[in-house]
């Protein structure tokens, strides 16, 4: 009985929305310039599923303008089919007939930054309830330079090497995560911030902080700081980055070529001493790693009770159009009585 307890709460934490409660104090936090082209207001699952459809038919058709056509087919393939195993009301799980990886995939960046929560969430909480640090959002910024994202990215990735050498840092971060969010404004000029999740030991004037970001960057002191309430809500927030690396509405060809020629350009990572914690603690680095939760949804099949509502699971196919007005379905059935 406790292990279905168990089971229904984990499912829950993971197919389930965020509460809205940690999201609002980021929203009056966050200076707007610096997340307001992916934060947007909050959307529903069928809205989003709608808006990673658009992406993906305006990657691919900008793929075919470069003549990338392996690239336009796999995308088009990609999620293409679903079989989604439900009690029509509840999700247990969506498996896609295939995955493309590109990295600017809305559905494989979205896969993306849920391996990089199910792997880092545990790692974090451990590491902050043995060290005794507080999780911050850390957001840095760097004044705008004509210059090209990979440039711009490695700017800032330096800054950010040598913010992490000084002494102020040490003494204040214990250690942390990185990700990269890179935007292109109406002028042309990209944007490159770096969100980090940092363990700090004690609290310090943001002022003093400043005056060092000013020293390793030479001409950018905007920075902003606000604090995690929820480490969970506080990841999902950065990994986004991951998942959407780059404001897509606004691509163009050109962008998309450039883009092409970045292969390996890393978009998240971890540092200080949290980077040798993770090292002792992982139990593998790739794909294989699966959580507790994936292997538990993963052993459900057609006829199994629903983690949420317990009435019998059933395989649904879809294409991927059909998504979207799926989730409108179950946003608006009233919530089965108990
Ligand atoms: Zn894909
Ligand atoms: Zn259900």
């Amino acid at each position: 009985m406790r292990q279905a307890t168990l089971s229904t709460d984990l499912i829950n934490s993971y197919y389930l929305p965020v509460p809205s409660k940690s999201k609002s104090v980021n929203q009056t936090y966050l200076d707007n310039r610096v997340t307001k082209s992916q934060r947007g207001t909050k959307r529903t699952r069928s809205q989003r599923a709608r808006e990673r459809l658009q992406t993906k038919k305006h990657l691919v058709g900008l793929a075919r303008e470069l003549h990338e056509g392996e690239l336009a087919d796999k995308l088009d393939r990609c999620h293409s089919r679903l079989s989604v195993l439900t009690c029509g009301r509840h999700i247990a799980r969506i498996i896609p007939n295939f995955t493309c990886e590109f990295r600017l995939c809305p559905d494989c960046g979205r896969r993306r930054s849920r391996k990089l929560q199910t792997k880092y969430l545990p790692l974090m909480k451990a590491f902050v309830l043995h060290n005794k640090v507080t999780p911050v959002h850390l957001v840095l910024t760097q004044t705008h330079r004509k210059e090209s994202r990979k440039e711009s990215a490695a700017r800032i990735r330096k800054s950010f090497t040598k913010l992490t050498r000084r002494s102020l840092w040490k003494q204040y971060f214990k250690g942390g995560t990185w990700s990269l969010e890179l935007t292109k404004d109406k002028n042309g000029f990209h944007h490159a911030h770096l969100h980090i999740i940092g363990f700090r030991r004690k609290f310090f004037d943001i002022e003093l902080l400043r005056d060092e970001w000013f020293a390793v960057t030479g001409d950018s002191h905007v920075l902003h700081l606000k604090p995690i309430l929820d480490l969970a809500a506080g990841l999902q927030e950065v990994v986004k980055y991951v998942s959407k690396p780059l404001d897509i509405r606004r691509f163009g060809a050109a962008d998309l070529k450039e883009f092409l020629g970045l292969k390996n350009m890393r978009m998240f990572g971890t540092f200080g001493e949290f980077r040798d914690f993770c090292k002792g603690f992982e139990p593998s680095d790739n794909d294989n790693a699966t959580s507790e939760l994936e292997s538990l949804a993963r052993d459900l099949v057609e006829g199994c009770a629903c983690p949420q509502c317990s009435e019998p699971l059933f395989d649904l196919r879809l294409s991927k159009g059909e998504l979207p007005e799926f989730y409108e379905r179950i946003e608006s059935s009233p919530p089965r009585s108990p």
